[in-house]
């Protein structure tokens, strides 16, 4: 007796023709696939579907019942007599307040089958006919028939779950599926599924076990059937997604590295004590973990996350230091050119003589501060590439030039990355090659990230967070201006800058696009990889011609900004006039500078007191709050302006509202997910993991994914080889695989 198995294909155990459809149209090839293929939803006896919340274009199985029917004889074109089995019948069925239209062409025997009163479950494509929401050609399987007994008491005992289904598989087809399927394991076969989360983590937490979940979920008996089910299910993809980031982290810590500890009175001491200010609690706090980390003989694996000017960048120069003092080298990866630039300035300015070994008024001990970048010219790219090889120079910042086969390091100790988003699993991988060991790594970024996407993006890293701003920080005034009803505000916003400038301040001009067609090529400019506002689909994008820097530059110098200096910024521009331009705005040689998001991130100003951002309706959320951080960054308060066109009452400008209102980033963080969908959220970081999510949700689970995170973690540190729980083994095992697979796919 073969028996079947969770690996057996569904060929073995359904109808080839079934089969093949639910390979070709969902992709389900075992049962194992079949049975984790969960109902959207389910069909409850005496709660028919809600026929007004249809949309058009969607695949739906809806159950209705009938109210009308009506024949129709028509005279086909091609010729032939009207009657007969030319005929359109249409039957229209309801849920009692709202109605959905079925039509059917040459099917006379329809009218037999669906007559008034019956009660069925009908599936097919929405579309609108003369103003009415139609299914043409549905499949139907009427529920009180004579001909389907079974399927009838079915009906009167238990709920129907509805699939999501494909136009070659219908709803019920699947359903009978994985009832056949789940006939076929029987019992025993059930009975001994090993189930990856194990009996004492079930037993705490009082979840059913995977057999009686696969029975509940697809065959619920009552509604608490299937809400224990799914229950279960959505733990189970939590636990085994933070087991397998627990695992990734804990083979990453396992590798060996080099311990670099606090050397007393070394670069690092020297320079806390010549900071102009003292650190912050949270930033001595942050540090201690850091050293923490560095101290050990396995490579540090942290994220650091702080607002704009929360002093990320002054603790991660400290950690650098740290292990420049033990003879290694640091590396820093910044998203942009710019980006890179502007640290390479700082950090020299910051350092001062400590950064100018070797040159005249260096100091003893003293390190040096390399950039490279894509563009740099040879000279210096093959001074930077000498310093980096001979260890000459303690810390190399730069764009991902840094990353290629030629750069070699002679010691590397520490890789910190700024903003996340273009750094992956190759990237890593590029780095540690360079390296005598693994070097340590801290990832740090400016966008609030929410608890619970912090544990699933960044679940292998451990986090610290600076929660607090510097004292002495103004707050960022913000405002929106809608132009839709007062057209004359943004006169009154050029006014307001040129106020400013007149006090000796410094102003930013955001705008969405370039505005030169020769420059944008088909998408828009993204020099931060940041995400793309959400679509909330409230407005017609195309339709509104976007405010573009190159234009509006023109316009406000021979207008209302005439006697202002105004400089252009953004990411199309050479590298040299890029920096120019950069490098003019803060030596104060620019009064506004009319840029694209290219300063979003890390451009540090002081005299820059106010902002203005164009379409503003066209950011994201946390994307608007990182531009606005940009302003009031020294004693002087900061205004923001946020120009849109958008409707007042419309989701864009309720987006808007929101930023205005609220100052804290971490609040603004978890709005920002709330608006995106599921797969936005999770990024390019983890796509990989992303598809073993069916139940679970990032946004709403965050309870779920604690306690899941906890209990998978616990389990981990016990029996680190997961000898006692080999289901939970071959779960991570397979989520590897598949988020290997993946990557691969997509690379
Ligand atoms: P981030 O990298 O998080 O944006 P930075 O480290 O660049 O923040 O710091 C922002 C500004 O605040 C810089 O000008 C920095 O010199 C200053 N700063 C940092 N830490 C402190 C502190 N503890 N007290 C006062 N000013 C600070
Ligand atoms: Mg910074």
């Amino acid at each position: 007796m073969s028996a079947v198995e969770l690996e057996t294909r569904l060929t073995t155990v359904l109808g080839a023709r079934t089969a093949n459809a639910l390979e070709k149209t969902l992709d389900l090839r075992t049962v194992d696939d079949l049975l984790r293929h969960y109902p959207r939803r389910y069909a409850e006896r005496g709660t028919l579907t809600d026929l007004s919340a249809l949309q058009v274009d969607e695949h739906v199985t809806v159950l209705a019942r009938v109210a009308d029917v009506k024949t129709y004889p028509f005279r086909p074109k091609g010729g032939g007599r009207a009657g007969g089995t030319n005929v359109r019948t249409e039957v229209t069925v309801t849920d009692g307040t709202g109605s959905l239209v079925l039509t059917f062409f040459r099917q006379p025997w329809i009218a037999q089958r669906l007559t008034y009163g019956t009660v069925g479950l009908f599936a097919g494509k929405v579309n609108s006919f003369r103003g009415r929401k139609q299914l043409l050609h549905p499949e139907i399987a009427p529920l009180d028939g004579e001909d389907d007994d079974a399927r009838a008491r079915e009906f009167a005992e238990t709920i129907i779950p509805i699939y999501p289904a494909s136009q070659k598989v219908s709803s019920w087809a699947i359903q009978s599926s994985v009832g056949l399927v789940l006939d076929a394991l029987g019992p025993n076969v059930l009975g001994d599924v090993a189930d990856p989360v194990p009996p004492e983590v079930r037993d705490r937490l009082g979840l059913v076990g995977l057999a009686r979940a696969w029975e509940g979920v697809h065959r619920p008996r009552s509604t608490d059937d299937h809400v224990r089910a799914r229950e279960r299910l959505r733990y189970e993809e939590a636990f085994v997604l933070q087991a397998t980031l627990a695992r990734r982290r804990a083979v990453a810590t396992a590798e060996p590295a080099t311990a670099r500890p606090h050397v007393r009175d070394g670069l690092r001491d020297r320079f806390e004590q010549r900071l102009p200010f003292a650190l912050t609690l949270g930033q001595q706090e942050v540090l201690g973990e850091i050293a923490h980390d560095l101290e050990r003989e396995h490579p540090m694996q942290r994220l650091l996350q702080g607002e704009v000017g929360s002093g990320k960048t002054v603790v991660a120069l400290l950690a650098m230091l740290q292990v420049i003092d033990t003879g290694g080298q640091a590396v820093l990866l910044a998203p942009t050119e710019v980006l890179a630039q502007q640290h390479e300035r700082s950090m020299r300015a910051m350092l001062g003589p400590m950064a100018e070994a070797g040159m005249l008024g260096g100091e003893e001990a003293a390190t040096r501060v390399r950039l490279l970048t894509g563009s740099l010219g040879q000279k210096a790219r093959r001074a930077a590439l000498l310093d980096a090889a001979s260890g000459e120079a303690g810390i190399l910042v730069g764009t991902h030039a840094v990353l290629e086969e030629n750069v070699q390091l002679a010691e590397l100790g520490l890789v910190v990355v700024d903003e996340q988003h273009r750094f992956g699993v190759e990237q890593r991988a590029a780095l540690v090659a360079k390296g005598r060991t693994t070097p340590h790594l801290l990832v740090m970024t400016a966008t609030p990230i929410p608890r619970t996407v912090a544990m699933t993006v960044f679940g292998d890293l451990d986090t610290s967070t600076l929660r607090e701003l510097p004292r002495g920080r103004q707050p960022v005034q913000s405002t929106v201006v809608g132009v839709a009803e007062h057209p004359t505000w943004l006169d009154r916003a050029w006014q307001r800058l040129a106020e400013e400038v007149a006090n000796g301040r410094q102003a930013y001009v955001v705008c969405p696009r370039i505005g030169d067609p020769a420059l944008e090529g088909p998408s828009a400019e993204d020099d931060t990889g940041a995400p793309p506002p959400p679509d909330d689909g409230s407005e017609a994008d195309d339709e509104r011609e976007l405010v573009g820097v190159l234009a509006l530059a023109d316009v406000l110098e021979s207008g209302r900004l005439a006697h202002v200096r105004v400089g252009r910024l953004h990411g199309r521009m050479p590298p040299d006039e890029k920096d120019a331009a950069m490098s003019a705005f803060a030596a104060g040689d620019i009064d506004v500078l009319v840029a694209t998001t290219v300063i979003e991130v890390g451009v540090d100003v002081p005299n820059a007191t106010a902002m203005v951002v164009m379409d503003a309706d066209r950011f994201g959320v946390s994307q608007l709050h990182q531009l606005r951080g940009r302003v009031g960054r020294g004693s002087h308060e900061g205004l923001c302006l946020l120009v849109t066109g958008a409707e007042a009452g419309s989701p864009s400008r309720e987006r808007l509202d929101a930023v205005a209102a609220t100052a804290d980033g971490f609040d603004l963080a978890r709005l920002d997910v709330e608006l995106r969908r599921e797969g936005d959220v999770l990024g390019a970081r983890q796509s990989g993991l992303r598809s073993s999510l069916k139940l679970l949700s990032v946004v709403r689970d965050g309870e779920v994914i604690a306690q899941a995170r906890e209990d998978a973690g616990a389990v981990l540190a016990a029996d680190p080889g997961l000898v006692e729980s080999p289901a939970l083994a071959r779960a991570i095992d397979r989520l590897e695989e598949s988020a290997q697979a993946e990557f691969l796919e997509k690379s």
